[in-house]
């Protein structure tokens, strides 16, 4: 959101993440290591809890406080991903679990002692075709018996506890595709070596995603969210804060970009002049700005629709599409207005030009939101 919405919180948020400078991220990007203390730091400032309702201890603001606070951390050249999932996954539990369920896990993941920020959806057979998920938990007793695979559960490492969708009817059973998958709530902590085991995945980006093997889990039967069979239904709910959320992370790495490449553009000199005075280094700033101008306006107008509590999928999607493309634009302009020094870790350019590529592809692809439009919004025929 490029107008300045809540500037008291922004301001708390850029003092904060002044203290963890390029320095910080690029000595945990060179070990792939877990920004424990900046997690803590933000944990501290009460900046994670703000969709809590008030009622179990979070501040209640609401979802363009969020949107806020992310840019500003992305702004700044530090990264959300490493948390972000703990200000909205706890959604699925806010709006679909029971009274006992709310009472027992909000308060704790608002003051932060309880981490729910994985999330697993996932798996390598099925791709972004969930229906196709395999990953099946059977009833015995007061129990569900988990066997299967995920695969891209990030901070699954750093997180209590985990939302997991998973099948409880196989898809050829289920009267539809998008039937007979149900949400659980799995505490990693007793899970882990027992029947649950995470591999880390190394990527080209610092990022803390890993793989899961299940074989035999036994999860409490009271830890089913909802409805049995409707968990599709509940993931596709959580998944508008989702996109919007990561949008605003997009457009913070934009003005991230617009800043560094501004600044060295007016200041590096090359044939007697600064660089910047070259219309061919000055209009793809300039580009950079209107694209992320237009992006800030889109996820704006997502952000009202959910906060309104109208139906925003599509507007959601879109805010994601657009904004990942101006962060992306964003960074590749940064890093060629830098020449060679866009290359040199020292400048953080390089980090956070592999970072903002992830959004394009995470948390759902291009192609997916554009297919999306295509068939729900303009009425064609649809190609899966
Ligand atoms: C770093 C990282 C972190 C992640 N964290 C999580 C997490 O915490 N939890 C979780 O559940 N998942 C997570 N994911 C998974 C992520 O949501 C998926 O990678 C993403 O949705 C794309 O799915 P896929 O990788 O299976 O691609 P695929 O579905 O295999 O698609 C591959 C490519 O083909 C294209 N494609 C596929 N079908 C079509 C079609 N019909 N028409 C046109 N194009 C098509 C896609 O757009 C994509 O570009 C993470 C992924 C990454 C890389």
């Amino acid at each position: 959101m490029t107008t300045e919405t809540f500037p008291e919180i922004r301001e708390a948020v850029r003092k904060l993440c002044a203290r963890f400078p390029g320095s910080y991220w690029r000595e945990l990007d060179r070990d792939r290591a877990y920004p424990a203390e900046f997690v803590r730091a933000l944990t501290e400032a009460g900046f994670l809890s703000v969709l809590i309702p008030e009622e179990y201890g979070g501040s209640g603001l609401g979802l363009k406080a969020a949107a806020a606070i992310l840019e500003e951390v992305h702004r700044s050249g530090c990264n959300g991903a490493a948390c972000h999932a703990q200000m909205y996954t706890m959604g699925t539990v806010l709006k679909h679990g029971s009274a006992a369920q709310k009472q027992a896990y909000l308060p704790g993941v608002a003051s932060g002692e309880l981490r729910l920020q994985a999330f697993g959806v996932t798996e390598p057979d099925a791709g972004t075709d969930t229906t196709r998920i395999t990953t099946f938990a059977k009833k015995v007793g007061e129990k569900y018996v988990v066997n299967g695979r995920k695969i891209w559960i990030s901070r699954a490492e750093h997180s209590d506890l985990m939302v997991l969708l998973c099948r409880t009817t196989p898809r050829d059973e289920a009267k539809k595709p998008s039937d007979g998958m149900s949400v659980l709530l799995v505490d990693l902590r007793q899970a882990v070596g027992n029947g649950l085991t995470i591999r880390p995945v190394r990527t080209m980006l610092n990022h803390a995603t890993t793989e899961l093997f299940f074989e035999d889990l036994e999860v409490p039967a009271e830890n089913l969210i909802g409805q049995e069979g409707q968990g599709f239904r509940y993931i596709l709910d959580g998944m508008n804060a989702e996109r919007i959320l990561i949008a605003s992370e997009c457009l913070g790495d934009a003005r991230f970009f617009i800043d560094r490449a501004g600044q060295y553009a007016r200041e590096r000199t090359v044939f007697g002049r600064p660089i910047g005075e070259n219309q061919g280094v000055q209009f793809p700033l300039a580009r950079a700005y209107v694209q992320m101008t237009q992006a800030g306006l889109m996820v704006d107008h997502a952000a009202t629709l959910f906060e309104a509590g109208e139906p925003c999928g599509t507007e959601a999607n879109m805010a994601k599409l657009v904004a990942s493309e101006a962060s992306w634009f964003a960074a590749d302009m940064c890093l060629q207005t830098h020449g060679g020094f866009g290359f040199a870790e020292e400048y953080d350019i390089e980090r956070k030009f592999r970072e903002t590529r992830l959004y394009q592809v995470a948390p759902i692809s291009t192609n997916l939101i554009l297919s999306h439009v295509a068939t729900h919004v303009l009425g064609q025929p649809k190609s899966f």
